[in-house]
């Protein structure tokens, strides 16, 4: 007892000792340094040009495609614009299969193209799209799958790309999360017809705003850029509808600058991630996801479910407890899809993605985190569990 005493005055002293003056988020954050950042912009000052397939959008695009060693990438205003272009491109009309545990964004993409989303379980050990399931839900109606590649990880891609074989469906991806991360040898970015990756702040590459959808079928991109728009392409295939979702040369430079970081920030990321893993695998109650499926991993996110039982208390009241000494995890994906506004399906039963909805809990990781705070946010969740084990 005066062991277990100590321990949970040792750690009360250092929260107490630890000032987290500024709220730490989720989401990575990360930002060039000041200097580069200038010079970057000087040139698109000189050379007074904001947007239009502009030098440093074609620099981007083309560096992509040899850091994942894809055909075609092609820049996009946000993800979500990217889903919606690419349902467009690839003619989708009828059902689309995709997992319900994912960001909304998703499903949106899905209503903006005027398709009808069928909503999958996710496997509850992965929290990816589950294939037994997925195969059972395939009939005449459906034409597509979504797939998601979430937290660092991803879905099990290459025997989605046979199933899509053997049932002759499309198949693409909402690889907004796993932008770096590989299969094999092969980067995620080069599997089923395209993917499409968020460049947004949270994410692990950021352009402040933007996306990009990565193909290596020609025709397919062919017409990804005529939607997006042509940029006065003089013979842009047959489409019937265009949309603006240019990215800018401010955007495509911080993307640029952010590219040539990535090895760094992510070697980060891994060692934090390491961090949380060595304390989080001591706590009762808690399992912290490793990511999923993936040889080499962005580590984009740190999520972890909680055994309430085991662990003394519900995840609301850890939450709160976090948010009250600055530390703002998120409940992520709360609720499932299925159960959100605009898709809200009462007879759908889908165990797995409501029980992830209930025990996950996503923690800071990335460029406002380093490892006295990964050390102090172990410590609160630690703190807790003894509390409430002895209460
Ligand atoms: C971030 C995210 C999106 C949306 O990306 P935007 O670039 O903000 O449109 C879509 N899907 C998933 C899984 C995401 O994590």
């Amino acid at each position: 007892m005066a062991v277990f005493d100590m321990r949970l005055q040792t750690l009360q002293d250092e929260i107490t000792q630890f000032c987290c003056q500024d709220a730490v988020p989720v989401g990575q954050l990360y930002f060039p340094s000041w200097e580069r950042y200038e010079q970057m912009f000087s040139g698109i000052f000189e050379r007074e040009y904001y947007n239009n397939n502009g030098p440093l959008l074609t620099e981007f695009e083309s560096r992509i495609q040899s850091f994942l060693g894809v055909k075609h990438a092609i820049c996009t205003s946000s993800c979500t614009m990217g889903l919606m272009i690419a349902a467009q491109a690839l003619g989708l009309k009828k059902r689309v299969i995709v997992p319900a545990h994912t960001f909304i964004a998703t499903a949106l993409s899905l209503q903006w193209a005027g398709v009808e989303p069928v909503f999958c379980d996710v496997d509850i050990k992965t929290h990816h799209v589950d294939l037994d399931k997925l195969e059972s839900l395939i009939d005449d109606s459906v034409e597509a799958i979504l797939a998601v590649n979430l937290w660092g990880g991803a879905a099990e891609v290459e025997k989605l790309e046979a199933i899509a074989d053997k049932y002759g469906l499309t198949l693409y991806f909402d690889s907004a999360q796993a932008f770096g991360c590989k299969v094999g040898d092969k980067a995620i970015g080069n599997f089923g017809h395209l993917e499409v990756f968020s460049f947004h702040a949270t994410k692990v590459l950021s352009s402040a705003e933007g996306g990009c959808i990565c193909t290596n079928d020609d025709a397919l991109a062919a017409k990804i850029r005529a939607i997006r728009p042509s940029y006065g392409e003089t013979n842009p295939p047959n489409i019937v509808k265009v949309a603006n979702s240019r990215m800018s040369e401010a955007q495509a430079a911080i993307g640029l600058m952010s590219l040539d970081d990535f090895d760094e920030n992510r070697a980060n990321n891994k060692k934090l991630y390491h961090h949380y893993k060595n304390r989080l695998d001591r706590i009762p109650g808690i399992t912290l996801l490793k990511p999923q499926n993936v040889s080499y991993s962005n580590y984009q996110s740190v999520v972890c479910e909680i055994e309430e039982d085991t662990y003394g208390c519900s995840r609301a009241v850890l939450i709160d407890v976090l948010k009250k000494n600055n530390i703002l995890a998120r409940r992520y994906f709360y609720p499932g899809v299925h159960k959100s506004k605009g898709f809200i399906n009462e007879s759908l039963q889908l165990n797995n993605t409501d029980c992830l909805s209930n025990i996950s809990l996503q923690l800071p990781i990335g460029a406002k985190v380093d490892f006295s705070i990964v050390e102090y946010i172990c410590n609160i969740i630690e703190f807790t569990h003894l509390e409430h084990a002895k209460a």
